[in-house]
């Protein structure tokens, strides 16, 4: 974050804050920026820079602007493609292009599974929710496009607030 207030401190050709000042101005930034994703904070920042005009101070709501015309322009671009291409191919073969990638999981607290879907990092998925897909090599998918771990030690840990409370202590 104090990366991204003082690249645009100097895009205004004022010298880069101090620490003390840096300290002082943060929440300010923090609590205006919070509505925009950690991993879309540079994206924002790059495109409300890039469209601004210097001889003018640059106001930090610019890049919640920036964040929401990312959002949009990527709904409208995900919307125009069709999930599923006339020859019946997808193009992830994680999610099928459905966004949503379902994966078997173990909570060890119930001793059941079950099959939450968890976002994929390809172009079906909103962009504020693009997530890593770590599917292992031993995991199978079967005909209803579920990946399905090999056993429960190769399951994702499972998020129920059961288990997580569990890993805490
Ligand atoms: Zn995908
Ligand atoms: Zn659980």
């Amino acid at each position: 974050m104090t990366q991204i207030i003082n690249h645009c401190r100097v895009l205004s050709g004022w010298t880069p804050y101090g620490e003390v000042e840096l300290a002082s101005i943060l929440p300010t930034w923090m609590d205006a920026l919070q509505t925009i994703p950690d991993h879309l904070l540079k994206a924002s920042m790059d495109k409300a820079t890039a469209d601004h005009d210097w001889s003018q101070p640059f106001p930090i709501k610019a890049m919640v602007t920036a964040y929401q015309q990312l959002i949009a322009e990527d709904r409208a671009k995900r919307q125009s493609t069709p999930h599923y291409r006339a020859d019946g191919t997808v193009a992830c073969r994680w999610c099928l292009d459905t966004g949503y990638v379902p994966v078997a999981t173990y909570c060890p607290t119930g001793n059941e599974w079950y099959t939450p879907v968890y976002p994929c990092e390809c172009a079906a998925t909103p962009i504020s929710q693009r997530a890593p897909v770590n599917i292992r090599a031993d995991w199978e998918r079967n005909d209803r496009g579920q990946w399905i771990p090999s056993d429960s030690s190769t399951s994702p840990r499972c998020q129920c607030g059961f288990c997580k409370q569990r890993r805490h202590h």
